[in-house]
């Protein structure tokens, strides 16, 4: 059995938002709730540390910084009309990226094997110098630069199968060939980024994959985009490091999303990720929550990820899937770049 650190901390729910606003603060009771009695050898809570500002400028501007801290003194301001904040959002966005980069620590540390952030706001549509889309600070790319700096890894995949595509962490590495950016998002869809084209540029072109899927996607449809794409596409970057930016609005009960993924489905994802981790990484794996509004689906789908984690079913074979060619464009532009199985 894996050890697996879980981060989830009460303040996480300091962040208001406004009434009816789908990221809400109850997103994270229900992963309290669920934690108290989801107990298993090897789980470690980690306590969260807050980000230092110094360590949220490995991927945002100051000015950017500066408008996100001067919220503090707020109770209510709007970055954009999906992105209000609140007094508190500034110390729950800096806590949200100090809880990944606790559990960064733990799992370079050995501490712990893999784990899971479950922290808000979401940060992946964070651009550099702007919030947006519910994100203030994009910690998954934080995250990523910080393995980088602190530990000295030089490759890292960033695997984003959010609905919504993580244009912040796209951009934040788009010319760079040390961190392989993989998203799988609902297209055409919020925030409009994300064509199968956009492939990355310079030294970095190839090292970001977009696979833009249509709504009404199920759990076999992903998994067959994770089997024949993503899986050998990882496999050939050689990762020293899994991150994950694990959002859940792709989920069949999703309000926002248009999906039909269950929590099955996630599990399958993780599995093909954390056997990835396993293989390349050492079994390096972390996952940042992300989105994800179905309060039902959101606490079944972290359920299930965090049973991979445990490791006892990686060797398990995944569902018999009908062979079908669903890909062909994704696959013809990704063949430019990487080596795939024959259709
Ligand atoms: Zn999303």
């Amino acid at each position: 059995m894996l050890r697996t650190g879980l981060v989830v901390d009460a303040r996480y729910q300091d962040h208001y938002t406004g009434r009816n606003h789908p990221e809400r603060p109850t997103r994270i009771s229900t992963l309290l709730t669920l934690v108290e009695d989801y107990h298993r050898p090897g789980m470690k809570h980690l306590a969260p540390r807050s980000a230092t500002p110094e360590e949220i400028a490995l991927i945002h501007d100051s000015t950017h910084i500066g408008r996100v801290a001067a919220t503090a003194e707020k109770n209510y301001f709007a970055f954009d009309a999906d992105t209000p904040v609140s007094s508190q959002s500034y110390a729950t966005a800096l806590l949200a990226t100090g809880g990944l980069l606790t559990l960064l620590e733990a799992i370079m540390t050995r501490e712990v094997d893999n784990g899971f952030a479950l922290v808000r706001p979401p940060g992946h549509h964070a651009e550099r110098n702007r919030a947006m889309g519910f994100c203030l600070f994009n910690s998954a790319a934080i995250g990523a630069q910080y393995l980088r700096e602190k530990f000295g890894l030089q490759r890292i995949v960033v695997m984003d199968w959010d609905v919504h595509h993580g244009n912040g962490t796209q951009h934040s590495f788009y010319d760079d060939p040390g961190i392989l950016y993989v998203s799988t998002h609902q297209y055409p869809y919020y925030p409009g980024t994300g064509a199968a084209e956009e492939v990355g540029q310079g030294q970095g072109e190839g090292y970001t994959v977009n696979l833009p899927i249509p709504a009404g996607w199920g759990n076999e449809e992903y998994q067959e985009l994770f089997q024949g794409v993503i899986d050998p596409i990882c496999r050939q970057f050689d990762p020293q490091f899994v991150l994950i930016s694990a959002g859940f609005d792709a989920h069949s009960r999703d309000p926002l999303g248009g999906m039909e993924v269950t929590e099955a489905g996630f599990g399958t994802m993780a599995r093909i990720l954390l056997r990835i981790a396993r293989d390349h990484a050492h079994g390096r794996c972390a996952a940042i929550l992300e989105g994800g509004y179905d309060l039902k689906g959101l606490q079944k789908s972290v359920v299930q990820v965090l049973d991979e984690m445990a490791g006892d079913t990686l060797v398990n074979a995944l569902p018999q899937l009908e062979p079908r060619a669903l890909l062909p464009r994704i696959k013809a532009v990704q063949r430019q770049y990487w080596e795939l199985p024959k259709d």
